[in-house]
């Protein structure tokens, strides 16, 4: 799982780390989501000790409380370095800041940034643990893993594995979606039937090439399927290129009762937040029985304590 050979401080050897979905094996995926069930029901997970810095550069609510309060659950002393105030607001470069960083010796770091791959510079500049809460519109690897914990307690299902064969419908903003491309490469692990459905220009080039089943209407796109998984539209990622108007958005792609009640009846909703009301989602689904949004949020919690466990008892051992 994404282990670093990285040049760190002298004297340390460096950690295995979380960075992306893509390039693990299932059965270490499984380990963490029954290990986050376990911690959930009281059997594990509260006794950690060690250092967890938050270095967040980009804008979050709930993933970053979420990672917080998960590292002071499990007995960690959490940090949250706030990088308007550090020295990379004086142009400090990031392998610096992590340098820097590193001396004072944390087991893990959690890092959020917009550039891709900035997670790996992360980690290559430090011996501790490194954790991907989101790097531009590449991944957001813990979000798939509380998606996926999501799914497994609403289908109540026991492992990933179990997923296969559910029917998933992805729709919005795609091309620019990091929580998207984790949970694809982990339904697509676990076997589950995905389709892709929105605009031409939310969708990314060459997926309906390389196989994967597009749709740009929603009436097709959801029907039957068992569960709708909204995604916001990124308006600061379009760089321009938006679709004509949130209004227009939501007359095509946003999901309503009516609408799920004709298509899917039912499907459970999801959407990773925070939510654009009334553009991806009818404020009446909110508070829908079928909509998972609030579970999801609880159990981002319990995702990343086990995330985080998973880690900090592989560091003297060989990464999975
Ligand atoms: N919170 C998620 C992310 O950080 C989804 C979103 O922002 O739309 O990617």
């Amino acid at each position: 799982m994404g282990v670093q050979a990285a040049t760190v401080a002298k004297g340390r050897q460096p950690a295995p780390s979380f960075t992306s979905i893509r390039g693990c094996e299932s059965d270490a995926l499984d380990s963490i989501l029954q290990l986050a069930r376990k911690i959930r029901a009281g059997g594990v997970g509260h006794s950690r000790r060690g250092l967890q810095v938050n270095l967040f550069f980009e804008a979050s609510t709930r993933t970053r409380t979420s990672f917080e309060v998960a590292g002071r659950r499990l007995g960690l002393d959490v940090v949250n370095l706030e990088v308007a105030s550090s020295s990379v607001s004086k142009g400090e470069s990031l392998a610096d800041t992590v340098r820097t960083i590193d001396a004072i010796g944390p087991d893990v770091i959690v890092v959020r940034h917009s550039r891709a791959g900035a997670p790996e510079v992360v980690a290559a500049n430090t011996a501790a643990s490194v954790i991907n809460a989101g790097d531009g519109a590449r991944e957001h690897p813990t979000q798939a893993v509380l998606d996926a914990m999501t799914l497994m307690d609403r289908f109540q299902i026991a492992s990933m594995a179990d997923l296969r064969g559910l029917s998933i419908a992805v729709v919005g903003d795609i091309a620019h979606s990091r929580v998207a491309r984790s949970n694809l490469s982990l339904w697509s692990l676990a076997g589950a039937n995905i389709r892709l459905v929105g605009p031409r220009a939310f969708l990314p080039p060459g997926f309906a090439e390389a196989g994967w089943d597009v749709h740009h209407d929603l009436e097709n796109g959801l029907r039957g399927t068992d569960v709708v998984y909204l995604l916001r539209v990124q308006l600061e990622r379009q760089h321009g290129q938006m679709y004509p108007s949130m209004g227009e958005y939501h007359r095509r792609y946003g999901l309503t009762k009516h609408r799920l009640e004709r298509l899917a009846p039912d499907a459970l909703v999801m959407h990773p937040g925070p939510v654009n009301r009334g553009v991806e989602i009818a404020d009446e689904l909110m508070t829908d029985d079928r909509c998972l949004i609030q579970d999801q949020v609880t159990n981002g919690v319990w995702a990343r304590m086990a995330v985080l466990d998973f880690l900090l008892d592989r560091l003297e051992k060989v990464s999975c």
